[in-house]
């Protein structure tokens, strides 16, 4: 395969094979060392039926599941155009919530080691079952499927104001809960408010500096000011309607004469019955995840408020693992797409109607975790921004889990993070090894190339006080 170098930031690979169209990767040559494997990916999602304007891969770019972590492909609904839940990945509505609260560095720092302990102690975490909130049965977990974090706050979850912030008002209305199977229901019954495992995390955060003050100000950040950050997303429930719809789509899909180069790349018609099972089933699972980082939001809050006596506001909530039916102009036409972001984050421009009104002017937060140990990014939506509307989603691994825990001992690290001030509370030492900063690219080099290729542009820079590590 052909790296054609178009611009500092953008590389073009020529349709060849049974591409349907070209690979466009936004990225560096040094972004691209050993993306080889990933690259490939690219190629086999631009076979993809339907598949319009480009197969596009974002400066985090790295292997994953059929689709390349940091992969973007939007489909023609109404031409045949498929959906693949490879192209949404596993953890379907994963995310980051950025919370502000009303203190800087210097007025929390007395309390910052016990407003750390409380959140290690109350913000459940791991591989298994417990949550913030116990639900009584299924009848609630329907709710929730169908109310999102809408329904954990007329729970008594939040604020009304935690709506406004949150990518689609908090829920999206087209979820099918009668596609969740009984054994999504059985692991999401007891896991809602939790993290998960190491990827995911609670981090105390301080903003470094600010690049963009107006939109910084809109946003409701400033220099100095402490925040806190949430990744997590749908945990088992989201796991498993992806594996019950991948398999149903392997065997569904030669009835609709599609061949795949790769059998993680399984899809049918967004227009079929497998296809609208699936985007039911995963909206089901994007309003479960809201409610998840609802939930924890829930958590931090009553930490600070005991410990600090300091309040959180709601930055934003966006997710980055989802696809979505959305309406682009391709070729001077408009057309209804199914856009699948995987590790990819929806940046829309200043303007987009379906923006709250206090950040019309200007653009849509991207929220970007780095490390724990280096920084995290507060980016914005642009004008005519590239891949319908998409950026990165975070530094993106360079090391496998694997390679990381051989190479980096946790206890080590955990000390060499206190040095620098941070205050980790990680479940195990393997767990917080595997997340390393040195597993991860450079992420101030990923979110400079995401802005130089025009995609975003970059609004803060925040650094780690504190983390608590699934
Ligand atoms: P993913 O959704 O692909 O699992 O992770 C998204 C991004 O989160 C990763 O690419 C990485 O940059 C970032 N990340 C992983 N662990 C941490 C952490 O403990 N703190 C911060 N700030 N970012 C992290
Ligand atoms: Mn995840
Ligand atoms: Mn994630």
């Amino acid at each position: 395969m052909e790296l054609v170098e178009e611009d500092r930031y953008r590389f073009r690979i020529a349709r060849e094979g049974d591409m349907r169209v070209p690979g466009v990767v936004f990225a560096t040559r040094g972004l691209l060392a050993d993306a080889e494997k990933s690259l490939a990916q690219v190629v086999h999602v631009a076979t993809l039926p339907g598949i319009v304007a480009a197969s596009y891969a974002m400066p985090d770019i790295h292997w994953g599941y059929g689709f390349p972590i940091g992969g973007v492909a939007a489909t023609a609904v109404d031409e045949g155009g498929v959906v693949s839940p490879g192209g949404v990945g596993f953890d379907i509505s994963c995310g980051v919530r950025l919370l502000a609260a009303d203190c800087d560095r210097a007025e929390l720092a007395p309390a910052l080691e016990e407003v750390m302990d409380v959140l290690g102690r109350t913000v459940p975490r791991g591989a298994g079952p417990g949550g913030v909130w116990r639900l009584t049965g299924p009848g609630q977990l329907e709710r929730l499927l169908r109310g999102g974090s809408r329904y954990a706050v007329e729970e008594g979850h939040g604020e009304e104001r935690d709506l406004a912030r949150c990518e689609d008002g908090g829920a999206v209305a087209d979820a099918d809960a009668g596609q969740v199977g009984p054994r999504a229901r059985e692991r999401g019954l007891g896991q809602v408010g939790s993290l998960g495992s190491a990827n995911h995390f609670l981090e105390v955060q301080q903003v470094a500096e600010v690049y963009d003050p107006p939109a910084a100000d809109a946003f409701g950040i400033a220099a100095g000011q402490v925040c806190v950050m949430i990744h997590c997303g749908s945990r088992g429930l989201g796991h498993q309607i992806c594996t019950d719809h991948v398999r149903a789509m392997d065997r569904a899909m030669a009835r609709y004469g599609i061949r795949v180069p790769d059998r993680q790349l399984a899809c049918t018609p967004v227009d079929s019955p497998e296809g609208r099972a699936y985007l039911g089933a995963m909206a089901a699972a994007a309003n479960y995840g809201r409610a998840n980082r609802q939930l924890l939001t829930d958590a931090a809050r009553r930490a600070f408020g005991r410990v600090a006596g300091r309040r959180l506001s709601l930055v934003y909530d966006v997710s980055h693992n989802l696809a979505k039916i959305e309406t682009h102009e391709v070729a001077g036409r408009r057309r209804r797409l199914c856009v699948h972001r995987k590790g990819a984050t929806r940046a829309f421009p200043p303007g987009h109607p379906d923006l709250p009104e206090d950040l019309r002017a200007v653009g849509q937060p991207v929220l970007i975790p780095g490390t724990m140990g280096t920084a995290s990014y507060v980016l914005a939506g642009v004008a005519g921004g590239g891949a319908f509307f998409s950026t990165c989603h975070g530094a993106g691994r360079r090391m496998s889990r694997h390679e990381a825990a051989r190479k980096v001992s946790g206890s080590q690290l955990r000390a060499r993070l206190a040095q620098d001030g941070i205050a980790a509370r990680p479940l195990s030492w393997r767990g917080l090894a595997e997340e390393a900063p040195e597993a991860y690219k450079d992420v101030g080099e990923v979110v400079a190339a995401s802005e130089g290729a025009g995609l975003c542009r970059i609004v803060a820079r925040l650094v780690p006080l504190g983390v608590v590590k699934g």
